[in-house]
């Protein structure tokens, strides 16, 4: 028996499969970040949105994104994107991962966030 118009039950899914990521994130935010780490936050601001906007999230007036509680902002937003599964805004974020076992040498990653 249906109970939900159809229409309807896909935002509630893609709500929950938000949520759903946004908790392993958080559950994943004590490990470390992904030695193949690269690149930088350019401040798009598109994780800050997952799944909805985050209260402390600012934009200037160039479009650039900050964080309000950026000193205190929690580790899942100071390791974003951790690993390359967890990167859930690829399109837009300036991190990328490259797999150091082919190159053969691994640089320490750093825990930088713009969002
Ligand atoms: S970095 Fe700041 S604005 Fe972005 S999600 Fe975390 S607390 Fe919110
Ligand atoms: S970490 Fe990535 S997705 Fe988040 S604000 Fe920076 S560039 Fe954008």
């Amino acid at each position: 028996m249906q109970t939900t118009p159809p229409n309807r039950r896909q935002p509630l899914r893609e709500v929950a499969a938000g949520l759903s990521r946004k908790i392993q994130r958080f559950a994943t935010s004590l490990l470390p970040v992904d030695a193949g780490r690269r690149g930088d936050c350019n401040r798009c601001g598109a994780c800050c949105k997952l799944p909805y906007p985050c209260p402390f999230l600012r934009y200037d007036a160039g479009g650039l994104s900050s964080c309000a509680v950026y000193h205190a902002r929690p580790p899942s937003c100071r390791k974003y994107p951790r690993t390359a599964s967890e990167n859930l805004t690829p399109a837009t974020c300036g991190y990328y991962f490259v797999d150091v076992t082919e190159i053969g040498r691994a640089q320490p990653a750093t825990e930088q966030i713009g969002g």
